[in-house]
């Protein structure tokens, strides 16, 4: 495997449009885009303060947060794509595990930005659209098969979306982290990819566009598996890509006694505390890292750490009725910036 390059996590800053109600009701935007990599959270300029704010001591934070790349409402799905993934296609095939995950509460773009519209293809697309490209240059020197497995963790229990099978345990070998039972199905291009996901889509605890947002609450794990060998050595190599929509990072809601919900709601934060404190511990570059603290960590073990590259893509509105959530988000994406 090729020595490490620098800057193995990039953090992007996705802020979407307002929407729907919030056109009408939204009085202030709590995200400044200043440039490319600069933002200013809860900014204290062009605005006075209400009488409310004024009476309750409110002070506005105007907090200055800078990231790899910063996108605004008008950047699309391409947009993204250039600066996430595109980059990881060709990492990819020079042999790195690479992972991308898109991070943020429900109803702040994680899944328009991975699977997209109809109308508007989402970045897991257009990556594997890339992937079959490249690919296709590469023929002469070496074959390179493509299988792709796509599963769900869900209250810690991991489902294969495209068998239903499960709870799959997990076990790990001198490759890394495996996933009992789950065989990558091979395919040969975008189409066949997309069938999958549509077929995974279906068996997820809620269609991920559905608006009763159940999916907000699973994490969904795309891995496309490169197997390739050099035609001129007989060398082969296994690498991998994954790609994560996080389960929504709102913190669970305490007015819900109903119990199913509460476990829900403690796996999840289970599952996102573990990979916040794996990234602080990266971040501060200590030797122990605790991915087994959850299995979301396990499962991206072996691309977070060492010879591996990954991008988080951090998704907020813009909304002022999303201030503390919005908040959170950028504090978890400021942390990971540090690693
Ligand atoms: P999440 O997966 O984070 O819960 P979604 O991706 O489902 O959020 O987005 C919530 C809603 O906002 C959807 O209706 C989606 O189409 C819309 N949306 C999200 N991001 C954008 C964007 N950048 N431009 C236009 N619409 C967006
Ligand atoms: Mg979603």
């Amino acid at each position: 495997m090729p020595k490490s390059e620098s800057n193995n996590l990039q953090v992007i800053l996705r802020m979407r449009p307002l929407l729907g109600k919030e056109l009408k009701l939204n009085k202030r935007n709590v995200i400044e885009i200043i440039d490319q990599n600069t933002i200013i959270f809860d900014p204290i300029h062009n605005e006075f303060c209400s009488k409310e704010e004024r009476f309750a001591g409110f002070a506005r934070k105007d907090l200055r947060l800078s990231f790899d790349r910063v996108f605004g409402k008008e950047a699309t799905n391409v947009d993204i794509f250039h600066y996430s993934l595109r980059p990881l296609i060709s990492s990819v095939l020079k042999g790195y595990n690479c992972c991308v995950f898109v991070y943020g509460v429900t109803g702040a773009g994680k899944t328009y930005t991975m699977l997209g519209s109809d109308t508007k293809r989402g970045v897991v697309y257009l990556a594997m659209e890339e992937l079959f490209r490249q690919i296709e240059t590469q023929r002469s020197h070496q074959s390179i098969d493509v299988g792709i497995s796509y599963v769900e963790v869900y209250n810690e229990q991991v489902i294969n979306l495209l068998t239903k099978d499960g709870p799959l345990k997990l076990r790990e070998d001198s490759n890394g982290v495996i996933i009992d039972g789950v065989i990558p199905q091979r395919i040969q291009n975008c189409d066949e990819m997309v069938t999958l996901l549509c077929i995974g889509n279906h068996n997820r605890s809620q269609h991920p566009t559905d608006a009763n947002y159940k999916s907000s609450r699973s994490h969904a794990i795309c891995q496309v598996h490169l197997a390739s060998t050099n035609k001129a050595s007989g060398l082969r190599r296994v690498v991998k890509l994954s790609m994560i929509d996080l389960a929504g990072s709102e913190r669970g809601s305490s007015s819900s006694y109903e119990e199913l919900r509460f476990k829900e709601g403690t796996s999840i934060n289970k599952s996102l505390l573990a990979l916040g404190n794996c990234i602080k511990k990266l971040a501060e570059g200590s030797k122990h890292i605790p991915y087994r603290d959850s299995n979301m960590t396990r499962i991206l073990k072996d691309s977070l750490s060492g010879n591996c590259k990954t991008v988080m893509i951090a998704n907020v509105s813009p909304a002022e009725r999303s201030y503390s959530e919005t908040y959170n988000t950028l504090l978890y994406a400021t942390r990971a910036t540090q690693i």
